[in-house]
């Protein structure tokens, strides 16, 4: 599948290990070498100022879509190649969801958890069939991912719906992936 433009969930936190950072430049540099063009927060901030710093210094494209209330001095990104603003967070992760042909989260907290479940629930539901990675960088996300076995365990979701998402160890792994990707055919949510 063509992968134009790709959403980045991530940290906004700079309080963080340098390893976090040196994968968002991984990313970053990949991108940009694969004509990829970054969707993202907008933020100068934590690993999403990263990522966007990173596909700049290698001549790549990006795209910041922030809300009104996150327009501050000191956070949101000048470097931006287009800044798109909506009027509140809903609005903001949707045009994010629209403009992006896939989704991809380096580390996070809970702004990152919020966006990745949502994507998940909406392929989940059949509303797109965007492909759906999570950098696992250091082992990060490994307690997340041990919850959703418990989901699978338990039976609140299907066991197939780990076809939903990636786990990917590095940048050039999860590129690959994107850029490989064919939607799986997912049995439908619904346990009756
Ligand atoms: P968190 O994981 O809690 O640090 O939140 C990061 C995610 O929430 C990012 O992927 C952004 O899309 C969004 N976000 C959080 N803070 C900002 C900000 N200052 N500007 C733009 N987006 C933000």
């Amino acid at each position: 599948m063509k992968i134009n433009r790709l959403a980045v969930y991530c940290s906004s936190s700079d309080h963080i290990k340098k390893i976090y950072f040196d994968q968002a430049d991984g990313l970053g540099a990949l991108m940009a070498i694969q004509n990829i063009e970054l969707v993202y927060g907008g933020g100068m901030v934590g690993l999403m100022g990263q990522v966007a710093k990173s596909i700049k210094n290698h001549q790549g494209r990006t795209i910041g879509v922030t809300p009104k209330a996150l327009q501050i001095d000191g956070v949101v990104n000048t470097i931006d190649d287009e800044l798109i603003i909506t009027d509140d967070m809903h609005s903001r992760k949707a045009k994010m969801i629209e403009l992006a042909d896939g989704f991809i989260a380096l580390a996070g907290g809970f702004g990152t958890l919020e966006e990745m479940l949502e994507v998940m629930t909406l392929k989940q539901l059949g509303y797109h069939q965007k492909p759906i990675v999570f950098l696992n960088t250091d082992g990060y996300y490994q307690k997340l991912f041990d919850m959703f076995e418990h989901i699978y365990s338990e039976r609140f979701a299907k066991a197939e719906y780990r076809q939903l998402y990636h786990i990917s160890q590095t940048p050039e792994a999860a590129v690959d992936y994107l850029t490989q990707y064919e939607p799986p055919n997912l049995p439908n949510k619904w346990f009756i």
